[in-house]
């Protein structure tokens, strides 16, 4: 086996995984050192780098070596410049050996310490608050929703760290939809439908990450409508997110939107300015960087409303830093992070429609382009071709190529197709317009 070829692999799953430009600043300096007995080595440039691709990417690298070798491969990093002062991350560690001794597999920085609040947040962050202090009884159960990248993820998880830390034998679990349908199919699969449910409904507290996930997967649906009922008879908490509310979630039955709204709902709206700023600052001073004022505003403008993405800038900045020795300001800045302020102004692309289709949908990739015609990809095609139509200036004929090699009339009947439905189903229509805002720059 050649362990260039395979890491090339790999990096081309990356890359169509997560787009370009976030493959360039992070994925790209990777290099494969080892693969041996299932463990693979990866160097990385500096911790910076190390911490960012496990907060934000914990499963990718594995699963693309899985998708090239078919196989589990255990993935280690090693870190090819230490810097002198260490990063003192002794509270996160505490916290991550003490719940892991009891089953908890929670994001241990994501505490509400470190969440910082401004008036796009507060009241996520209040119901957050009241939830991890009465459980069950306030809000239940709790719905969060709001765009990527505003702190769905880690809120809920702070509410998991806070009842783990005061309470010691809560049985806690956080979940992402994803995970959740992958052991619904796996316990169908194997048999084993009695140990999920035990497992399920043996929880104090269930955090659910991600819900629009589960449109279109019915089963999974199903599972998840008996755990809701089960945990929720017995006042257990359930604390769910979505990047929408639960009105605009298609494809999600009608009995289980209507448990979504049984408690309260709120919104993560983009933040201020004010509180980007705030949150460069916190982070800055948990990683201990130093942040001159001008930059930290200069961000905080120029990122629009994605916090992670925010994170990322300040991340990958001191990586620049630590590497080259130049120090933090607006010039550096301009040099290192082009890629992502271009990338704001940037045409709408079909790869960018596309990845938001299949996101909506719950779709991959190469199922869009595929000749496959059941309707939980024929719709999301249609859509996209509909949505590419509608938004770029490409000719019928290159839609069609962008999809995998279809030709015009292809193209012309997936747009009357949607259209036809945009007009008949009022739902629908918003779900199209959803979409194209979310894709408009
Ligand atoms: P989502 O799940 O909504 O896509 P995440 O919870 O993953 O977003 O947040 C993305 C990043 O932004 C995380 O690193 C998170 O710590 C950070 N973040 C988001 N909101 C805040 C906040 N209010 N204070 C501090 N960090 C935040
Ligand atoms: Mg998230």
């Amino acid at each position: 086996m050649d362990i260039g070829n395979t890491w090339k692999d790999c990096l081309d799953f990356i890359e169509r995984k997560v787009g370009k430009s976030t493959y360039d600043l992070w994925f790209k300096p990777m290099k494969l050192l080892e693969l041996k007995d299932n463990d693979a080595v990866l160097s990385v440039p500096n911790r910076f780098f190390r911490e960012w691709i496990e907060d934000n990417y914990p499963h990718l690298i594995s699963e693309a070596f899985e998708w090239v070798m078919k196989d589990n491969i255990n993935v280690m990093f090693r870190i090819e410049q230490e810097p002198a002062a260490e990063f003192v991350r002794k509270d996160a560690n505490i916290r991550k050996v003490r719940q892991a001794g009891k089953g908890i597999f929670l994001n241990p920085k994501y505490v509400f310490d470190t969440f910082v609040v401004g008036p796009s947040n507060e009241l996520v962050h209040a119901a957050a608050l009241a939830v991890s202090e009465s459980l069950g009884k306030t809000y239940n159960p709790l719905f969060i929703y709001g765009d990527v990248g505003l702190g769905k993820t880690h809120i809920i998880t702070a509410i998991g760290n806070k009842i783990a830390d005061t309470l010691p034998n809560a049985n806690v679990i956080y979940v992402s939809s994803e995970q959740f349908t992958n052991e619904v199919v796996s316990a169908i699969r194997h048999e084993k439908m009695s140990d999920l449910k035990e497992k399920y409904r043996m929880v104090d507290i269930l955090l659910l990450d991600d819900v629009q996930f589960i449109a279109n997967k019915t089963q999974t649906q199903v599972e998840f409508f008996h755990t809701f009922n089960a945990l929720y008879e017995k006042q257990k908490q359930i604390v769910i997110s979505s990047d929408r509310p639960p009105k605009e979630l298609s494809d999600i039955t009608d009995r289980l939107k209507s448990r979504f709204t049984m408690g309260l709902i709120a919104d993560i709206k983009p933040p201020t300015v004010e509180l980007k700023m705030a949150i460069l600052q916190k982070k800055a001073e948990l990683h201990k960087i130093i942040l001159p004022d001008d930059i930290v505003y200069f961000l905080a403008t120029k990122i629009k409303s994605n916090i992670r993405e925010l994170e990322g800038c300040l991340i990958k900045l001191a990586a620049h830093s630590n590497l080259t020795g130049r120090p933090i300001n607006v010039s550096l800045a301009k040099d290192v992070l082009k890629d992502i302020f271009t990338d704001e102004l940037k045409p709408v692309t079909t790869d960018n429609i596309q990845k938001i289709v299949c996101e909506h949908f719950g779709v991959k990739l190469p199922e869009l382009k595929s000749k496959k015609r059941t309707k939980e990809i024929a719709l999301p095609r249609q859509m996209a071709m509909y949505i590419t139509k509608r938004l770029t200036e490409l000719s019928l004929g290159d839609i069609g190529k962008a999809f995998g090699g279809k030709d015009h009339a292809t193209v012309i009947y997936a747009c009357k197709q949607i259209e036809a439905k945009m007009e008949k189903d009022e739902e629908f229509n918003k779900t199209a317009e959803y979409l194209i805002n979310k894709i408009k720059p």
